[in-house]
């Protein structure tokens, strides 16, 4: 699977704002002098657990047959001891997904399967560098960052950049989750971001996804009102880095019904069955070990 086959629009056009960003090679090129990389990932491995087939392999063995449907590499997987339920996906070159204990506690296999489906997501859309100089921008703040960059970034570029990534952060969330309809289902993954945002046992029993997602579309339609509509919702949206939940469950509720969804969605079930190949597409025959066109391992 390619990120142009599920990109979400506003993940696009908030990439390509960040790219026209004249001053941004030149923070990104400082970031990864530093080194904040290779700090947060031993920190990561100091940290957290790893886990493997012989270490929580319950867990563990949920992600291989995501990466093999999506034909990406299998990314190491780390549990943190957080007990609120949470994900994320770091390093630029040696790319780890993070789950909390939170969300094992609380979410069942498939609801595992569509957080790491969207963390999957993150790692086919390459956000893992844009992720990584937010992160890096955040930690060491405006100020630092100018007198680690130099005179020629000052503050007011800076928040500029600042807020280019959490626009673009927020927009990149909504393609990951569009991985996870794929791999799971819209209901799944809404079920997942329910406990990410801890709604309680009693109210999720009977929640009304519908109704959930008619509250994000109200916020969304502010886009295509008033110019003063426009700035609400600017304001309200400027300083987040994730989207607002309802917004993503309206977002991955329509993606679910799309052509584009239920296309890809029946490629993925030609890989689960072995008739195509993940990695290139190509119709495969029973009994290869190997994709004949493209050289791929298959199982
Ligand atoms: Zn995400
Ligand atoms: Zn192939």
């Amino acid at each position: 699977m390619r990120a142009s086959d599920f990109i979400h629009p506003d993940d696009a056009a908030a990439l390509e704002r960040l790219r026209n960003i004249p001053a941004l090679p030149s923070v990104m090129k400082k970031v990864f002098e530093l080194g904040y990389d290779q700090i947060m990932w031993s920190e990561n491995v100091t940290t957290n657990l790893r886990l493997g087939p012989s270490q929580v392999p319950e867990v563990y063995n949920l992600l291989p047959p995501i990466c093999r449907q999506l034909g990406i590499p299998v990314p190491e997987l780390y549990l943190n001891m957080n007990p609120l339920p949470n994900s994320w996906t770091s390093g630029q070159d040696r790319v780890y997904i993070v789950i909390t204990l939170g969300l094992v506690r609380r979410c069942s296999d498939e609801e595992i399967k569509a957080a790491l489906a969207h963390e999957c997501g993150h790692i086919i859309c390459n956000h893992v560098l844009y992720n990584t100089l937010a992160e890096a921008i955040y930690s060491f703040g405006d100020t630092l960052m100018e007198s680690l960059i130099g005179q020629a970034i000052n503050i007011v570029i800076m928040k500029g950049i600042r807020q280019a990534l959490n626009a673009w952060q927020r927009a990149s969330e909504l393609s990951a989750d569009r991985v996870a309809c794929m791999v799971t289902s819209a209901g799944t993954l809404v079920r997942t971001l329910a406990k990410i945002e801890r709604i309680p046992c009693f109210i999720l029993q009977n929640l009304n996804f519908d109704a959930w997602a008619a509250q994000g579309e109200d916020y969304e339609l502010l886009k295509n009102g008033s110019a003063w509509s426009k700035i609400v919702r600017y304001m309200a949206n400027s300083d987040m880095d994730h989207p607002y939940t309802p917004v993503r469950v309206y977002e991955a509720m329509k993606w679910e019904k799309s052509k584009a969804c239920v296309m890809l969605k029946n490629g993925l079930k030609l890989i689960v069955n072995g008739q195509i190949c993940p990695v290139c597409g190509n119709p495969l025959t029973q009994g290869w070990q190997f994709c004949k066109k493209c050289g791929a391992k298959l199982q």
